[in-house]
């Protein structure tokens, strides 16, 4: 099937490497083991998602993502200072270290911290990556067709690579 070309259902592999508008890298997965997602389902960034539309496998494809279709643009709304003691004593507070917490519809919303002294924590619920513009490289790896329980699950099941449900 190598005519396979993306589409919604199916589980893509592919290589990348991200860069922001200074080139400089950001990720690169090259080296490592690609990225695999299953393709209409919203597991990547939307500007990523519509431009591997219709690619097949071999194919190169640079994308320049802006932050409405990428991570969204800042809201500086979302960042929120609160007392160290709101966190367990051994947190680790590291500057960009994410953790989740849990909204009043029990949702739980990831957050960075952005600076942490013994008194108060600064935490943003910005994505790292809002604001930017992403330069994508991909190369994509590999196509198939997504099982019946990955379409339902909206994820891509992967021998080895457990995952929560
Ligand atoms: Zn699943």
């Amino acid at each position: 099937m190598s005519d396979e070309c993306i589409g919604d259902g199916k589980v893509v592999t592919f290589h990348y490497t991200l860069t922001d508008d200074q080139g400089t890298q950001i990720e690169s997965s090259v080296g490592q083991e690609p990225l695999v997602y299953l393709h209409g389902a919203g597991n990547i960034v939307t500007g990523l998602e519509t431009a591997l539309q219709d690619r097949v496998v071999g194919d190169r494809v640079e994308v320049i993502v802006p932050p409405e279709e990428g991570y969204g643009v800042r809201d500086e709304r979302g960042v929120q200072t609160v007392a160290r003691s709101q966190f367990p004593p051994d947190a680790d507070l590291e500057p960009g270290t994410q953790f989740g917490v849990k909204g009043p519809d029990g949702q739980l919303y990831p957050c960075w911290v952005q600076q942490a002294s013994d008194e108060q924590v600064t935490i943003d619920f910005n994505h790292p990556l809002a604001g930017e513009n992403l330069h994508f490289a991909v190369t994509v790896e590999g196509i198939r067709e997504a099982s019946d329980e990955e379409k339902e699950h909206g994820h891509v099941h992967q021998p080895g690579h457990e995952h929560e449900h």
